[in-house]
């Protein structure tokens, strides 16, 4: 449930892109995997997206070393999905010099994944004020709320002892 609540605030959370960005999102179960701000190009013929950077449903495996013809002798992390754990693709931190336009970076299956363009649908999109709300969002929302009265204690705490600090007493008259 976690994973699904992150994936309505990681979405609005990503409109910071730029317009016309792309979300990367699994195509099983629809995951935010990333976007188009981490974006470090696409490798033609391979059908492979590099990303620089992932969300946290991104998940590395051990350590493998390559016996495929086309990379051997690379080593990489497979990626796989978190939520539904389809893999994604691989991660390589060791390539031969013909591969180092892959190493360091997030290789992504585009099979694996579904582009989702920024303001794409948006007449078909249903506003969040019509959009359900489930018994779980509610509790969701509650210990969002509950965490951030918290906090507004604590900073209101910080506030007076500085005010205390930066402010000359009061005069008693
Ligand atoms: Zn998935």
């Amino acid at each position: 449930m976690a994973a699904a609540h992150g994936f309505t605030f990681k979405l609005s959370s990503l409109y910071r892109t730029v317009d016309g960005g792309v979300v990367y999102v699994c195509a099983n179960c629809q995951v935010p995997l990333g976007d188009t701000n981490d974006w470090n190009g696409k490798l033609q013929g391979e059908s492979v997206v590099l990303l620089k950077a992932v969300s946290e449903f991104v998940k590395c495996g051990r350590v493998i070393r390559s016996r495929d013809p086309d990379d051997a002798g690379s080593k990489y992390h497979p990626l796989h999905c978190s939520n539904c754990g389809s893999p994604l693709g691989r991660f390589y931190f060791s390539t031969p010099p013909h591969l180092t336009n892959k190493l360091n970076l997030y290789n992504i299956d585009s099979t694996a994944v579904k582009e989702y363009t920024l303001g794409e649908d948006l007449d078909s999109m249903i506003p969040a004020s019509e959009a359900p709300l489930t018994l779980e969002t509610c509790q969701y929302f509650e210990e969002e709320f509950k965490k951030q009265h918290v906090l507004l204690e604590m900073l209101q705490e910080k506030m007076s002892k500085l005010e205390n600090r930066v402010l000359p007493p009061e005069q008693d008259s």
